[in-house]
């Protein structure tokens, strides 16, 4: 049997059953060895063929030369500071890069992923808009990335964000699917899985009416939808008020509280009238807040003063709502919120 080129294009994982069947039957191997291959991928997460300690060394030289194993590989990593938040740059086999993001603490341990190389969105303090827009990610691009982590890092990986590069809700159908997998693959509940928005309000009404019970994160950053526009041109699809609208209309459904990220930009959302605008917004809507002071990057933007961080953050004070301050990880190499933008 030939197996058509196209299928040695892909890599091994993104192939479909049928297609992974003809590989190994055209190798003269049985259907066993697929089992075999997935639990090496899926339960022991191998970085490539060779580590598939039970397979003859001629079959996995025949299976290096027909298939990549995954469909990414690992072009950087850094450390920072701390030692223990870790940076990776990822390309993917149409040569587009990425990151992802290791962060262990003594509770968890949290990978921050990609779910598009580049974005389209544009939002004028990010790091990954000065890239365009380069491609969608597909579900073993998604999966990969965790793979790989999992493998580097030595205690089970606990929860999942979506807030590396890219939007997640305009790459909808990979990401749920990849969501789904995951929560399977690495026993890991939906609770611990974090989807983060700019606010595709259609897509926050569609995720509500699937039923999907990840934990959802909008990223609100404006008070206004003046000062939105000028920071986030999304808002000229979807304003403020559509996007809380589709907030209470996911919360009606899916009974679970919505965290709103909101990054402190010094004189442009920082003040303490935007606090109150921000509260009037979400009182109503059972949520939390979390306020993340701005990681600079080259641009003008300015992380505010802890004072006006403070005082931000008191004006909040006796609202129904929750409010946390992130000091992100990884600032020291370029790992923290919104400063992935591919510099090693
Ligand atoms: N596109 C999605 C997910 C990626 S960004 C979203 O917008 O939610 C993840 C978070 O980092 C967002 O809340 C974003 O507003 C924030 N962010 C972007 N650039 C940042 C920066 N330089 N410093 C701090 N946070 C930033």
């Amino acid at each position: 049997m030939k197996v058509s080129s196209s299928i040695n294009k892909k890599s091994f994982i993104e192939l479909s059953e049928k297609d992974q069947i003809d590989i190994l039957s055209n190798l003269n191997e049985k259907k066993f060895r697929l089992s075999q291959i997935n639990n090496w991928v899926f339960k022991n997460h191998v970085s490539n063929w060779k580590e598939m300690k039970n397979f003859p060394l001629s079959l996995i030289e025949k299976l290096e030369k027909t298939n990549s194993l995954y469909p990414l590989k690992i072009i950087a990593n850094s450390k920072a500071d701390d030692n223990m938040t870790q940076k990776f740059i990822m390309q993917t086999m149409k040569g587009n890069k990425i990151e992802s993001v290791l962060m262990p603490t003594k509770k968890r341990n949290t990978v921050c992923i990609s779910s598009q190389s580049g974005c389209v969105l544009d939002c004028k303090f990010c790091a990954t808009a000065s890239l365009g827009f380069l491609q969608n990610l597909n579900e073993a691009e998604i999966i990969s990335q965790i793979i790989y982590l999992q493998k580097i890092s030595n205690k089970r990986i606990s929860n999942v964000v979506f807030m590396g590069m890219g939007e997640p809700f305009l790459n909808y159908k990979n990401v749920i699917e990849a969501a789904c997998r995951i929560k399977d693959i690495f026993n890991i509940g939906s609770r611990k899985i974090t989807i983060s928005t700019a606010g595709i309000a259609s897509k926050i009404r569609q995720i509500a009416d699937d039923n999907h019970k990840f934990k959802l994160a909008i990223s609100m950053n404006a008070s206004t939808n003046e000062i939105r526009k000028k920071i986030m041109p999304i808002t000229e699809k979807y304003p403020i008020q559509d996007l809380i609208s589709s907030a209470h209309y996911y919360y009606k459904k899916i009974k679970r509280f919505i965290t709103f990220e909101y990054v402190l930009l010094k004189d442009i959302n920082d003040s303490v009238d935007d606090a109150i605008r921000l509260a009037s917004h979400l009182r109503f809507l059972p949520c939390k807040l979390n306020i993340i002071p701005y990681n600079e990057i080259d641009g003008a933007y300015k992380r505010p003063s802890n004072q006006v961080i403070n005082d931000f953050v008191n004006a909040l004070d006796g609202y129904p709502f929750n409010v946390t301050v992130r000091w992100s990880k990884g600032i020291s190499i370029e790992a923290g919120c919104g400063q992935l933008a591919l510099k090693a």
